[in-house]
């Protein structure tokens, strides 16, 4: 299987390739030239396999050059019982007849994004040796707080790499900052920026695309690689969990072998849903994607209008890792309604860098109309959908789930549909202590991890192991940056 670039389909690239180099030269994302198609005997097949079973299976179909064997491995050590504290690692959760959570954070550092960046390294160390390369890669990271955490604890001490992560600096929560700046490892960096999620991931970017900085990090014995899901070897192990979730929903006979479900993904940079809609290409029957997004609405109004414009106010909200108004992985679902159009692609990207705004096709729109529902929850509406599940449902769910529900629940409202729907919950709730201790009717007291006992005493779930392990860690790092300064910060981190 070859990949190419959405901005550039005339070269080609081995997976090892592309994941090695996260981003295309071009500036366009990596995307697989051919979608494998999966059948009912594929899917009989992974029923009573185990999780790790289904990764090897799944992304042996888009990474070829990777042997099977090879796949289970990076599988066993990414999701074993060191890592994840539940043997089914991805587990579904029955609310109603109708209504399934998947559970995505029973990893090493409570959010999804553990789902793949468990897998990524292995990929990643497996592609140095596969296309020769005998230079260090360095992994440059923007982060809203989870992929941070998330990238560094998959590659801590993982040989010929470095990570260097940037996060907002008053944008992430008091948990997630205390897991980022304590974090072990000789090879990793950490520093907060002056600005938003969009300025980190902007300044990233400049930095991948300057060839000066490349030229120099080269002779000293580096080439930059991304962990934002950007790159191809994040999206794929995502793919996995809604093709695991369908055949949970099979074994346990919640539904029968072909019947549609929706699926509705609490979404910032769209690579979580994108993953939903590749698995939907594979022919997993798949009815509604619903893509809910907090007070950042600029994907509700895409999806209604067809129009992107990012031209808007930013806010920080209690889903932080959705505060995104530039969802970089949007160009690789144009990419595919488009039918591969990388004319069409640079048209619409080079419109958004320069006007912050672009507007799709009628072909394109009518695509979105039929496979997409988007929708957005205020703060006020997470907050009264954290207390209605905690209250009704003996169900405590963090502030990116309590978007997805609320979406889904207006979806249901504004259609009818009563196809069976799995929502995405995408963090523990101890990750996000303050706002959900307040949105259950308890004052926080104090601060940080302290908060994780409050919300402990008050709902009885179990912290966290590795949550509860940070209040003895020592703080590691303290560095922060001006966003044009962010250049500096990597080649002193190189030096
Ligand atoms: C990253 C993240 C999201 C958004 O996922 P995308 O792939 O960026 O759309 C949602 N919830 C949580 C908890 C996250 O960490």
């Amino acid at each position: 299987m070859k990949y190419y670039s959405t901005r550039d389909c005339s070269l080609r690239y081995e997976s090892a390739e592309a994941i090695k180099m996260g981003l295309s030269r071009d500036g366009g994302l990596l995307t697989p030239v051919e979608i494998p198609q999966i059948d009912e005997a594929f899917l009989n097949e992974l029923v009573n396999a185990r999780y790790q079973e289904r990764t090897a299976r799944v992304m042996g179909l888009f990474l070829t050059d990777y042997s099977i064997g090879e796949l289970l491995r990076f599988a066993e050590n990414a999701y074993g019982p060191e890592k994840f504290d539940t043997e089914a690692v991805a587990p579904v959760r029955t609310v109603d007849d109708k209504t399934h959570c998947l559970e995505l954070w029973h990893g090493p550092t409570s959010a999804f994004k553990d789902m793949a960046l468990q897998m990524l390294p292995q990929l990643l160390s497996a592609a140095l040796g596969k296309t020769g390369e005998d230079k260090t890669v360095c992994i440059l990271v923007a982060t809203s707080g989870d992929t941070g955490k998330a990238a560094m604890e998959g590659f801590a001490d993982v040989p010929q790499t470095k990570i260097m992560v940037f996060y907002p600096k008053d944008g992430v929560s008091a948990v997630q900052e205390a897991q980022m700046v304590t974090q072990e490892g000789a090879n990793v960096g950490v520093c907060a920026v002056v600005g938003n999620f969009d300025d980190a991931q902007s300044g990233v970017k400049r930095i991948f695309s300057d060839e000066a900085i490349r030229e120099t990090l080269a002779q000293r014995g580096y080439v930059l690689s991304s962990a934002n899901s950007i790159n191809w070897g994040r999206i794929l192990p995502q793919v996995v969990y809604y093709i695991s979730a369908y055949c949970d929903l099979l074994r346990d006979g919640k539904i029968a072998m072909g019947q549609k479900v929706n699926f509705c993904v609490p979404t910032g940079n769209f690579g979580d849903i994108l993953a939903a809609y590749y698995a939907k290409r594979m022919g997993l029957p798949v009815g509604k994607l619903i893509c809910a997004s907090n007070r950042n609405d600029v994907l509700t109004d895409f999806l209604r209008t067809g129009v992107y414009d990012r031209n808007r106010t930013f806010h920080t909200t209690m889903s932080p890792s959705m505060d995104i108004l530039i969802s970089s992985n949007l160009e690789r679902l144009l990419f595919d309604l488009s039918g591969e159009n990388d004319a069409e692609i640079r048209g619409y990207m080079s419109a958004l860098s320069a006007e912050g705004k672009y507007e799709v096709s009628g072909a394109i729109k009518a695509q979105l109309a039929e496979q997409y529902w988007g929708g957005f929850c205020d703060e006020a509406g997470t907050a009264a959908t954290i207390a209605d599940y905690y209250n009704n449902k003996g169900y405590l769910i963090d502030t990116h789930t309590a978007v997805a529900v609320n979406v889904m629940e207006q979806y249901r409202a504004a259609t009818g549909d009563e196809t069976v729907t799995v929502f995405v919950s995408t963090a523990s709730p101890y990750k996000f202590c303050d706002h959900v201790l307040t949105s259950v009717g308890h004052q926080p007291v104090g601060d940080g991890v302290d908060l994780l006992d409050q919300l402990h005493e008050v709902s009885g779930v179990a912290v966290p192991r590795r949550l509860a392990e940070l209040r003895g860690k020592e703080r590691r790092f303290d560095l922060d940056c001006q966003k044009l300064e962010m250049e500096n910060v990597v080649l002193e981190f190189l030096a």
